[in-house]
């Protein structure tokens, strides 16, 4: 099982992580404050769109190169690893300026050149699988950026699209080990658009844990209702900090299990 080394930070490791921020960066004051709010909660890593692929071009796009700007000032701020999505290659240079880890986004998973331009960077990256995605073209996109040289790649489920329509995606949670046995990759699962429901991201946060995730990733702001994208998902504070106290508390249970079960396998070798 490989492990990816982001700064102090490891992930895929006996320790789970938890990404959180919004959808997208709409401001210095917004982000500084999520920012501050996530880390005060314990997650890890710092999310929030500076260029937005929305699905439609008259929603707003995301601040470009001014919310790089102010997600490089959130993460020297507290600390936070930051990721970031990258649409084309042109932005590339100046994204790996001022973010940590690379998002390709469920839109852009089967755009081989920009996997590929990926695959030549040494960022780490946060791959997500595409709403319509076999489990296998998600594993041979992450393939692309293998080759390439880079092997620091997380893979995310995000849910895929089926004939349901009262959740936003369908959260493939059978995906999580499988995807793990398959890649031997770290795995997260990003509840927020896997649902598209914030009232139901807190019981899938820890499906996701239990299958498997190294990792969540959710969508928070201080007032999702007034969010420029995705409010539906969003959590509010209050929620975020519910769900922070769960999330640890099944963490806690978790690694403690894996424990009990490594010290079984030791003292099994050992007899
Ligand atoms: C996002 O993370 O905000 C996003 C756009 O996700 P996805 O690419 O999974 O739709
Ligand atoms: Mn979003």
């Amino acid at each position: 099982m490989a492990t990816i080394k982001i700064g102090d930070l490891v992930i895929g490791g006996r320790k789970k992580v938890m990404i959180a921020g919004p959808c997208a960066i709409e401001g210095r004051d917004q982000l500084l404050q999520i920012a501050r709010e996530v880390k005060a909660q314990g997650a890890v890593m710092l999310r929030g769109g500076a260029y937005k692929p929305r699905t439609s071009p008259h929603s707003f796009q995301g601040l470009g190169p001014q919310g790089l700007f102010h997600l490089k000032e959130a993460a020297e701020e507290t600390g936070l690893i930051t990721v970031t999505e990258v649409m084309e290659p042109e932005e590339l240079d100046l994204i790996c300026k001022y973010a940590d880890v690379l998002q390709v986004g469920a839109r852009n998973m089967y755009n081989y050149p920009l996997l590929k331009r990926i695959g030549r960077t040494d960022k780490p990256v946060l791959l997500k699988r595409s709403f319509m995605a076999t489990i296998e073209e998600f594993l041979l996109a992450s393939e692309y950026i293998l080759k390439e040289g880079n092997k620091r790649v997380m893979l995310c489920e995000r849910g895929i699209r089926t004939f349901d329509s009262i959740t936003r995606n369908t959260l493939d949670i059978a995906a999580v080990p499988i995807l793990k046995k398959m890649s031997g990759l770290p795995v997260i699962v990003d509840p927020s658009h896997g649902t598209g429901r914030s009232d139901i991201v807190m019981p899938m946060t820890l499906a996701g844990l239990v299958a498997g995730a190294d990792g969540i990733m959710v969508e928070t702001h201080p007032n999702p209702k007034k969010a420029l994208s995705d409010g539906l998902q969003t959590l509010d504070f209050p929620h975020f900090r519910e769900l922070m106290e769960e999330f640890r508390s099944l963490c806690k249970y978790l690694e403690d299990q894996e424990e009990r079960r490594s010290n079984r396998a030791i003292r099994g070798a050992a007899s």
